[in-house]
């Protein structure tokens, strides 16, 4: 028997734009990191170009040697902030 809820239609977007940051959408590709010494925030969708990281780079695949561009701290000294939705 057919119910006319039965054709799971799914109409996806036809172009999605790779390239298109959205900066309205905070955190939403990650955890902001914070830098414990100094308070800086580490923003994935903006990454730190200056230090060789890509925007849209998540906190945990950040390199262990890269350093707090304010203060020179380590990534162990940051803490994650998690988005409270
Ligand atoms: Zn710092």
């Amino acid at each position: 028997m057919r119910s006319p809820f039965s054709s799971n239609k799914r109409t996806a977007p036809s172009v999605f734009p790779e390239n298109a940051a959205t900066p309205t959408s905070k955190a939403a590709m990650g955890e902001m990191a914070c830098c414990a010494p100094c308070g800086y925030l580490y923003d994935p969708s903006f990454g730190d170009p200056d230090g060789g990281i890509a925007p849209g780079t998540p906190f945990e695949d950040v390199p262990k040697d890269w350093a707090c561009p304010k203060c020179g701290a380590r990534k162990q000294d940051f803490f994650t902030l998690t988005p409270d939705r």
